[in-house]
C-alpha cells in the first residue's frame, strides 16, 4: 500500500462532469489498495475570473484583499469534489490550507511555506478517508493568522510540500496535457512527449515558460527527494516522470526558505578567450562556434553582450588543454568576422586570459529570491574578489575569477552559505531516487539512461533587458548594483558583463546587461537611473521588446556542436542574437520579441524534437 497526492489543475476539475471523473479515478486508486490526499485547483478559469471582478473595482487592488479573494476559487473545489467522492460511497473530507495547517510566510500573494502540520491529515488518512485539500493558499503563523496564496499556479506546490512532509510514496500531477512536452504545445503543435526529465533540467525549463509545473514545487521535489509524475486526466498513460537525486536527510523546517544553496563548487583548469567587436548582425555566433565545433572543442561558458553601435563582444571558456586550439580557430576566424557595413570597425580582436577559475553556488530555492546572488556578489566583493564573468541559470550562479583568488573565493562563499567542504548539491549528478514502492514501469523511467544532448525548449516573451553603461570595473560593483536590486525585490535573469573594458576618467570601465521580468523593468530603470549620478555610472537603456530562448538538456555537458546548432538554426532565419548566456545544461540568446516564436520553432526542429503527430491543445 502507498501514500499517494494527487493534483488536479483548473481544467481537470473545470464542470460537475470533471470532478466526477477526477472522484472515479481517486476512488479507483484507493480501491486498489493506497492512502490518498488529493489537492485541488479553483475550477477551469475561476482565479481569472476573480482577478478580473476585482480590477473592476480597482487598478491596484490592496494584496491582503486580493489573497481573501482567490483563496476562495479552490475552497469551492474541495467541498465539491468531498461531495463527490461520498456520493460514491468514498469516505472523503476537505480541508482548507488553514484547517490542514500549510503554514506560509506573512507575505500576500507570493507566500512561501514555511512547514506543514501533518497530524490532522494523517488522523484522517488513518482513518481510511480520502482528504481534499485547497492548493494554492496557507496561513500565515505571524500571530493574526493571515489567509496567504503561494502565486499563481501554486497548487503544484502546494501537493508537492505536502507529500513532503508526509513523507509520501510519490506525487501525482494531473493536467490537460499527456505530460511535459518538449516545447510549449501552443506554440508548436509537433511538441513531443517525454518520459522522464531529471529536476534541474525542469527547473531551467519551468521558470522560462513551460508553465506545466510550477517551479517551486520542483525546487521541493528536488530538494526532498519526492518523486514527482506529471499525467494527463483524460487517460491512464504513464505521462512524465520529475527525477531527483537521493535526497540528503534536510530538516522540514523552514520547508521552502532553508539553504537556498546547497553546494560551493569551482573549476580551475580553465581559460577564457573573448572577440572583441564582432559586428552585430546574423550568423556571427554561427559561424565562430560552427569552426569552433568542427575543431572539436568543447567550450564551457558563452556569452554575448550588447554595446553602443554595432558590433558585440563574444566570450567562451575551455579547459586549459585546449586552450591552444580554441586560440587558433578563434585567430584564423576573426578577419573574417570584419565589420563589412561599417569600414570604421576594426576587425575582430582576440584576447586570451590563461589564469582563470570559475566559482559557482548550485541549489534548488534560488527562483524568484534576488537576494541570493546578490550574496555572493557582495561575499566575492568582501573578500577582495574581482568578478570577470557573470552566468546566472535557475540552479546556479557561477563567476569567473582570477586563479589566485579562487581559494579565497571558495572559502568566503562556503562561510557565507553555510556549507561543509565536500558537501553535495542534491542536484550533482550521481545517484538517483528510486521509489521503494515504484512499480517495474516507474523504476524504469526513473533511473537515469543517458540524457539527450537537448531535452527542451523553452520561450520567455515577459521579458525586458537593462544595460548600464560605464560601470567603473572594481570589486564590489555587481555586489552593489545587484544588492539594489535585491532590495526592491527584483530577481534578474542573465546576466552579461562586457569584455571590452574602457578607461574613462582614469578609472576602467565595463558595460553591464542583464534581463528582468517585463514587470519590473521600468521600476528598474527608475531607481538606477536614481543612483547612477551618485555612483559615476553612465546611462541606463532599457528594452522592452525581448524574448529569450533557451534549450536544455543535461547530456550537452562535455558534447561539442549543441552551441553552434542553435546559433545556425537561428542564422539560417535570419535572426539576430543580441545577448548570449550559457549554464551547464542551458543555452539562452535573447532575440528581437516579434522573432521570439520563429526562433523557438526554428531550434525545436534543428534538435529534431518534433513528434510524427500533431498535438491538439484542449480547450
Ligand atoms: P493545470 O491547470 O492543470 O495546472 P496549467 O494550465 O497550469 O494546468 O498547465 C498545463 C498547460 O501548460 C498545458 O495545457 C500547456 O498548454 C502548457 N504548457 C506550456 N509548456 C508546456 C510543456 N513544455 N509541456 C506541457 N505543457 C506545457
Ligand atoms: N487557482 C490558482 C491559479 O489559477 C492556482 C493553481 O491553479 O495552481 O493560479
Ligand atoms: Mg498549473
Amino acid at each position: 500500500m502507498a501514500l499517494i497526492v494527487q493534483k488536479y489543475g483548473g481544467t481537470s476539475v473545470g464542470s460537475v462532469e470533471r470532478i466526477q471523473a477526477v472522484a472515479q479515478r481517486v476512488y479507483k486508486t484507493v480501491k486498489a489498495g493506497n492512502s490518498i490526499v488529493v489537492v485541488v485547483s479553483a475550477m477551469g478559469k475561476t482565479t481569472d475570473g476573480l482577478v478580473k471582478l476585482a480590477t473592476e473595482i480597482s487598478p491596484n487592488p490592496n494584496r491582503r484583499e486580493m489573497d481573501m479573494l482567490l483563496s476562495t476559487g479552490e475552497q469551492v473545489t474541495i467541498a465539491l469534489l468531498s461531495m463527490a467522492l461520498q456520493e460514491l460511497g468514498q469516505p472523503a473530507i476537505s480541508m482548507t490550507g488553514a484547517q490542514v495547517g500549510i503554514v506560509t510566510e506573512a507575505e500576500y500573494s507570493r507566500a512561501r511555506i514555511l512547514h506543514i502540520e501533518t497530524t490532522r491529515l494523517t488522523r484522517h488518512i488513518n482513518e481510511g478517508k480520502v482528504v481534499v485539500v485547497a492548493g494554492f493558499q496557507g496561513i500565515s503563523s505571524a500571530g493574526e493568522m493571515e489567509i496567504t496564496t503561494l502565486g499563481r499556479g501554486g497548487s503544484d506546490t502546494s501537493a508537492v510540500a505536502i507529500a513532503a512532509a508526509l513523507k509520501a510514496n510519490f506525487c501525482e500531477i494531473y493536467t490537460d496535457v499527456p505530460g511535459i512536452l518538449t516545447t510549449d504545445p501552443r506554440l508548436v503543435a509537433e511538441a513531443q512527449l517525454m518520459d522522464a526529465i531529471t529536476c534541474d533540467e525542469m527547473l531551467e525549463l519551468a521558470s522560462l515558460g513551460a508553465k506545466v509545473l510550477h517551479p517551486r514545487a520542483v525546487e521541493i521535489a528536488r530538494n526532498y527527494g519526492v518523486p514527482l509524475v506529471v499525467r494527463s486526466s483524460w487517460t491512464d498513460q504513464p505521462g512524465t516522470w520529475v527525477t531527483s537525486a537521493k535526497p540528503q536527510g534536510r530538516s522540514l523546517i523552514n520547508l521552502e526558505i532553508a539553504r537556498p544553496v546547497d553546494a560551493v563548487e569551482f573549476d580551475t583548469d580553465q581559460a577564457k578567450v573573448a572577440l572583441l567587436r564582432v559586428p552585430d548582425k546574423p550568423g556571427v555566433a554561427a559561424r565562430l562556434f560552427g569552426e569552433i565545433s568542427r575543431q572539436k572543442v568543447d567550450v564551457d561558458l558563452i556569452i554575448q553582450s550588447v554595446h553602443d553601435g554595432n558590433s558585440n563582444d563574444i566570450a567562451f571558456t575551455v579547459t586549459t588543454p585546449i586552450l591552444k586550439r580554441a586560440e587558433a580557430v578563434a585567430t584564423a576566424i576573426a578577419p573574417a568576422l570584419r565589420n563589412q557595413s561599417n569600414p570604421k570597425f576594426d576587425e575582430a580582436e582576440v584576447m586570451v586570459e590563461h589564469n582563470i577559475a570559475k566559482v559557482s553556488i548550485a541549489g534548488a530555492g534560488m527562483i524568484g529570491r534576488p537576494g541570493v546572488a546578490a550574496k555572493m556578489f557582495a561575499t566575492l566583493a568582501e573578500a577582495g574578489v574581482n568578478i570577470q564573468m557573470i552566468s546566472t541559470s535557475e540552479v546556479k550562479v557561477s563567476c569567473v575569477v582570477d586563479a589566485n583568488q579562487c581559494d579565497r573565493a571558495v572559502l568566503a562563499l562556503r562561510t557565507a552559505f553555510e556549507i561543509e567542504a565536500g558537501e553535495q548539491g542534491a542536484g550533482s549528478r550521481g545517484e538517483f531516487l528510486t521509489p521503494n514502492s515504484c512499480t517495474d514501469a516507474i523504476n524504469r523511467v526513473c533511473t537515469p539512461h543517458s540524457p539527450p544532448p537537448v531535452r527542451g525548449v523553452a520561450l520567455d516573451l515577459n521579458q525586458a533587458r537593462l544595460a548600464i553603461r560605464q560601470l567603473p570595473d572594481c570589486p564590489g560593483m555587481a555586489a552593489k548594483l545587484f544588492g539594489l536590486l535585491a532590495q526592491h525585490n527584483i530577481s534578474v535573469d542573465m546576466i552579461i558583463q562586457s569584455q571590452r573594458c574602457r578607461v574613462i576618467d582614469g578609472v576602467p570601465r565595463r558595460d553591464i546587461a542583464f534581463t528582468v521580468s517585463r514587470i519590473d523593468g521600468e521600476n528598474a530603470k527608475k531607481m538606477l537611473t536614481q543612483v547612477a549620478g551618485e555612483l559615476g555610472w553612465g546611462e541606463v537603456v532599457l528594452d522592452s521588446a525581448i524574448a529569450k530562448v533557451s534549450i536544455v538538456g543535461a547530456g550537452m555537458v562535455g558534447q561539442p556542436g549543441i552551441a553552434a546548432k542553435m546559433f545556425e538554426a537561428l542564422a539560417q532565419q535570419q535572426i539576430n542574437i543580441q545577448m548570449i548566456a550559457t549554464s551547464e545544461i542551458k543555452i539562452s540568446c535573447v532575440v528581437a520579441q516579434e522573432q521570439g516564436v520563429k526562433a523557438l520553432q526554428a531550434i525545436h526542429a534543428a534538435f529534431e524534437l518534433a513528434g510524427s503527430e500533431k498535438f491538439v491543445v484542449p480547450a
